[in-house]
């Protein structure tokens, strides 16, 4: 039984990890596999820690950045041994399984891993849709990153048992193109576009930006818009910019 979740490892340090998780997803079903900048890669360690499942570290796709590797999904679920400063909706494992099967079911969804040493970044995080925690022992809470992997993809293939389906059979195909679900480039493209109408009308009027793009950056990604709806947001900006134009030039004018 194969699925379309997406397992990406940011940053992995230990190359014997990389073949653990290939593993680790391979036991539950999961194939695909996506890199962002690992420290050693390809390595005789994740060859021999794959064991059957070096056929997943042969396809493995490598990124320069976590935005590459998502660039095509339309949500994105982080993991975090503990709370971040990154105000996202946080699952438990189960519940993040589900809505990683839902969003499957009509474009791509991954679940993102962070490095050994620190885990993910804040910036990264700010890639992500919601955040999913393995609620460990709150004194000795962080898993070996590959355990980390096997947890979270048994619970994606317990919630794909449950559903009675196969992932690639039931996905759904759109009548209307334009209601597919925004991708990550889509919300990019999106995200720049707004930070530019707000420099155009001065929102910011000498104030740090970051603390209230991060809100805006929350607020738009858990509205999970599809393409139809950000053109429409789109067009708003580009026709207040348009208008913006107009009046300033009338001023200039007069
Ligand atoms: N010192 C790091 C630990 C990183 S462990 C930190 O505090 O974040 C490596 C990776 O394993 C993490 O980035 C995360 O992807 C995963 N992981 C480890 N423990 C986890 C947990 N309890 N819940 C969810 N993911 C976990």
């Amino acid at each position: 039984m194969k699925s379309t979740l997406r397992i990406v490892l940011v940053g992995t340090q230990h190359p014997g990890n990389i073949g653990s998780a290939a593993r680790a997803m391979k036991t539950m079903g999961l194939y695909e596999l996506h890199l962002v900048r690992p420290h050693k890669f390809p390595h005789p360690e994740a060859t021999a820690l794959a064991a059957g499942a070096t056929d997943l570290l042969d396809s493995a796709v490598l990124h320069e950045s976590l935005a590459d590797a998502v660039a095509d999904c339309h949500f994105v679920v982080g993991t975090s041994s503990r709370r971040r400063e990154v105000p996202l909706p946080e699952y438990l494992p189960r519940q993040a399984a589900e809505q990683l099967l839902q969003a499957g079911m009509s474009g791509n969804a991954a679940l993102v891993f962070g490095c050994e040493r620190t885990g993910l970044e804040n910036e990264d995080l700010q890639r992500c849709h919601a955040t999913v925690c393995i609620p460990a022992n709150p004194e000795y809470a962080s898993l070996n990153l590959a355990a980390a992997v096997q947890v979270l993809a048994y619970e994606f293939r317990m919630a794909m048992l449950a559903s009675g389906t196969r992932q690639e059979t039931v996905s759904i195909s759109l009548a209307d193109p334009d209601e597919a679900p925004a991708s990550h480039e889509d919300m990019e493209r999106f995200f720049g576009h707004l930070t530019e109408l707000m420099e155009h009308v001065d929102f910011h009027k000498g104030r740090a930006p970051e603390i209230v793009t991060s809100r805006l950056r929350r607020l738009y990604l858990r509205a999970q818009m599809d393409k139809r709806e950000i053109k429409i947001l789109r067009g708003l900006f580009s026709d207040t910019q348009r208008m913006l134009r107009i009046s300033q030039k009338q001023q200039t004018e007069k």
